[in-house]
């Protein structure tokens, strides 16, 4: 509101009611404008901006509505709220006044009480709808610049990795003179912490790729049967050395596009996930299901599971259920995100169901048709998501 309570357009061609309404809002601290027809109405909208207009419906040349459909066309006058006044009390005429445009009406003969209430009604919803526009605005850029920083700080935090790796390795392997045992242990262990540090940035770098829809998927005819197995196999060693016992039942799958390395990057992560909360001894399903106009791809553990609390923000970047310095399990919370940004890429949903101290499943979709990643897809990774919402759909 510019200043006081704001300013009312009253557009009437009878001067009688525009002076009783004029006079009546001042008194309740209104600044006012007076109209006696459409045409002077769209005019002053245009130029002044009022913060709301009440407008006469049986008015001569430009009626009410007439006048009300021009506004809502105008893009400097469509969010002004109109009022109309009318002597109509056809519910057809008030549905047309609706169908206009119009956000209330008045019917005359006035009860300047209710006249002063409607107005104030609708001058309070008009302010807080532009809060919320405002509000809206700031939010998305700073999404932005959040998206940005993260790509900009990933990409000069990962360029000095490379040159530090290859210095260690060649350390290590007496380049620069002998290295004793104790020498040795110590530049392995920088080496490891050096690869989880670019294992980091390169996940955040994916999450904002993926959030910007900056990302590039190699899309390409494959099968998916092949790049499961493939996935399972990499991930075997690591589940013997749990003594986990992994198990993979597949129906035959039709060749569709995807991106292989992608989709297998989703199946390491989710068997990763599967070992990393199963104690040993455990046991671990993996299915995958040809669902007709789509495969399903299921990976069933009798690990610890998560809470019912727990589920809904699990996919969310940098969420664990355990946040805790002193945590068991060593992670970023950022391979579900990853995750749920490429199977959403690919036109597909990923989701899970858990109980507490019996397991989980993680189960995602690829849809055979919509099989082509669209370019430039933007995927929200910060909203909390509940079950599977492809079959809510
Ligand atoms: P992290 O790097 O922490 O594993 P993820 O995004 O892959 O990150 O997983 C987020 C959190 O979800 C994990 O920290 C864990 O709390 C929970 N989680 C994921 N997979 C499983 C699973 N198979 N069983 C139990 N909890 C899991």
């Amino acid at each position: 509101m510019k200043n006081g309570k704001g300013q009312i357009l009253v557009v009437d061609d009878n001067p009688q009611n525009l002076r009783v309404l004029g006079s009546m809002l001042k008194e309740n601290g209104y600044r006012v404008a007076l109209a006696e027809n459409g045409i002077e109405a769209v005019k002053y909208a245009a130029d002044k901006h009022p913060d709301l207009i009440l407008l006469d419906i049986m008015m001569p040349e430009m009626d009410g509505i007439e006048t009300c459909k021009h506004l809502k066309a105008d893009d400097r006058t469509a969010e002004i709220p109109v009022i109309f006044i009318t002597a109509l009390t056809d519910t057809e005429d008030k549905l047309r006044a609706f169908n206009a445009g119009g956000v209330d009406y008045i019917t005359k003969p006035f009860v300047l009480e209710e006249v002063m209430a409607r107005v104030d009604v609708n001058i309070k919803r008009k302010e807080v709808e532009e809060k919320l526009k405002q509000a809206n605005i700031e939010l998305k850029r700073a999404d932005k610049l959040k998206t940005q920083f993260l790509s900009l700080v990933s990409h000069e935090l990962r360029t000095p990795v490379t040159p530090i790796t290859a210095q260690l390795q060649m350390m290590l392997a007496g380049y620069f003179g002998e290295v004793t045992e104790k020498q040795k242990k110590s530049i392995e262990m920088v080496l490891r912490n050096t690869a989880r540090l670019d294992r980091l940035i390169g996940d955040i770098l994916d999450i904002s790729k993926l959030e910007s829809g900056a990302m590039k998927f190699v899309m390409a005819k494959a099968d998916l049967n092949e790049t499961v197995e493939h996935a399972v196999e990499i991930m075997e060693s690591n589940a013997r050395k749990k003594n986990i016992t992994i198990t993979l039942k597949e129906d035959k799958i039709p060749e569709i596009v995807f991106d292989k390395d992608r989709i297998a990057q989703v199946v390491i992560n989710l068997v990763n996930n599967a070992i990393k909360f199963t104690d040993p001894g455990g046991t671990i399903d993996i299915c995958l299901l040809n669902n007709t106009s789509y495969a399903i791809v299921k990976v069933t553990d009798n690990g610890i599971g998560i809470k019912k609390e727990d589920l809904e923000r699990i996919f969310v970047p940098f969420e664990q259920v355990d946040s805790s310095m002193t945590r068991k399990y060593d992670g970023s919370g950022l391979g579900l995100s990853i995750c749920k940004g490429i199977v959403a890429s690919h036109g597909g949903e990923i989701w899970v169901e858990s109980e507490a101290g019996k397991g989980s499943t993680f189960q995602f979709t690829l849809p055979y048709r919509r099989g082509i990643a669209e370019k430039n897809v933007k995927v929200n990774l910060f909203e909390k998501q509940v079950g599977n919402k492809l079959l809510e759909v």
